[in-house]
């Protein structure tokens, strides 16, 4: 039974080096050296695959599913980390629709993807969020002066830090509306900060706070203010959290995979597999149901994705809608994320913990599972409001 068999495999488009890059994570993860990892992605098509479905949403969502699934069942943070600059493009490609073809916005996005491809960068990105004891409060601000804008302040959160060549963000002015920007993370008014956010857990998603100090920024490189930008924040919400529920659920799946190993490897005092007990069968079947409901679950996410892409224009309310039903989605799958992480883990009891084995290692990089954009509250939050009004 081929549980993940719903996948677009390393023969498609843009994933032809997709095995190569996951054991190469596999490596980095085990090795805490990320340098020939994001060395061979970089040179494969992963990070490009917008350039080669950009005509054809099934397949631009369906192999960057398979791209950060795949990468997640060697390291969920590695993959978190590329991730961010996974669901930039897929935000990019759903901007389409929203921003169209021929103003200074989509001008903005446009430049920013044809160097993306050219040069083969990657870019993190980041919210404008304080952290702090205040939820949601503003670090930075953006003010126009003449000909550029000049940014201050801080972001908390920006995995891929030290590795991406770019970052864009959303902003805001004074008088709170929302302006996108694109910078260079070499440039000297930005300072990546040197501790990490998640020292143990996720250290390999190199998740870092970004300090702006009066970056100037040309307005060739900001879109805005623009209040098509509004929808756009859910557009790319949507992106990062179908990549998150890949890539995690990627996770899940090798820890699955582990567990079956181990159940045909490990002996009963009788002499007998261990694979052979019914109970063993049967907990190995709670698992294997709570992985392939879930990833129906994400494929059905995906889908949703790609009717906005096909939408030839989004409104607020369909952005709201389609937010609603993939946050919902990742709820949901994080939720049985975290069950096969903690039971798969129970399933092969201390030699989880010894020697270097993954599951101890993926384990620990699922507890995050249920957050990143759109964290559980919020989305119960949301649903329960609007069950509730109906
Ligand atoms: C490993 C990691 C990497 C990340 N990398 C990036 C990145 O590269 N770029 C980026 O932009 N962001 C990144 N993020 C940030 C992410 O996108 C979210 O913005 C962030 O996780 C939200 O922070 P928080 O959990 O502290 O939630 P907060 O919004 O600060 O909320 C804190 C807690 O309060 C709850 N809460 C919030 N509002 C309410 C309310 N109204 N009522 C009740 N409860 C509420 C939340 O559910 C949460 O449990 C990353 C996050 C993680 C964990």
């Amino acid at each position: 039974m081929m549980l993940d068999a719903d996948l677009p495999s390393a023969g498609t488009s843009g994933l032809e080096r997709l095995d190569e890059v996951a054991k190469l994570a596999d490596e980095a993860a085990r090795s805490r050296d990320t340098a020939a990892f994001y060395a061979a992605l970089r040179a494969s098509d992963l990070p490009f695959l917008l350039r080669h479905h950009r005509d054809d949403p099934a397949g631009l969502f369906a192999t960057t599913v398979s791209a950060l699934h795949r990468l997640g069942e060697s390291s969920p943070a590695i993959a978190l980390g590329v991730s961010q600059h996974m669901a930039s493009m897929l935000a990019f490609g759903l901007a389409r629709s929203l921003l169209g073809d021929d103003d200074s916005s989509s001008a903005v996005v446009g430049r920013l993807l044809d160097e993306v491809f050219e040069r083969r960068l990657l870019i993190a990105n980041t919210t404008s969020h304080a952290g702090g004891k205040k939820i949601g409060a503003a670090g930075s601000r953006i003010e126009r002066i003449d000909d550029a804008f000049v940014v201050e302040g801080h972001s908390t959160f920006m995995s891929l830090a030290t590795e991406a060549d770019k970052v864009i963000f959303l902003t805001r002015t004074a008088d709170n509306n929302l302006v996108g920007v694109v910078a260079d993370l070499a440039d000297p008014a930005l300072r990546i900060s040197e501790d990490l956010l998640f020292g143990e857990h996720l250290a390999l998603a190199d998740t870092r706070k970004l300090h702006f100090n009066k970056l100037t920024v040309p307005k060739d490189n900001v879109i805005g203010p623009d209040v098509r930008l509004n929808v756009f924040y859910n557009v790319q919400l949507i992106a990062h959290n179908l990549c998150v529920a890949a890539l995690y659920l990627g996770g899940a799946f090798r820890i699955l995979q582990e567990v079956k190993r181990f159940g045909r490897e490990t002996e009963l005092p009788s002499g007998s597999k261990l694979m052979s007990s019914e109970s063993f069968s049967a907990n190995v079947g709670r698992l294997a149901i709570a992985y392939s409901s879930s990833l129906r679950l994400l494929l059905s996410a995906s889908r949703t994705a790609e009717d906005l892409y096909r939408a030839p224009s989004i409104d607020q309310r369909a952005a709201g809608a389609h937010l609603l039903s993939v946050s919902s989605i990742k709820y949901s799958v994080a939720r049985q994320i975290e069950f096969i992480a903690a039971e798969g883990r129970k399933l092969i009891g201390t030699r989880a913990f010894m020697g270097d084995h993954p599951v101890a290692r993926i384990a620990a990089e699922v507890v995050f599972a249920a957050l990143g954009p759109a964290t559980e509250k919020l989305i119960e939050l949301n649903v329960g409001a609007r069950y509730l009004e109906a």
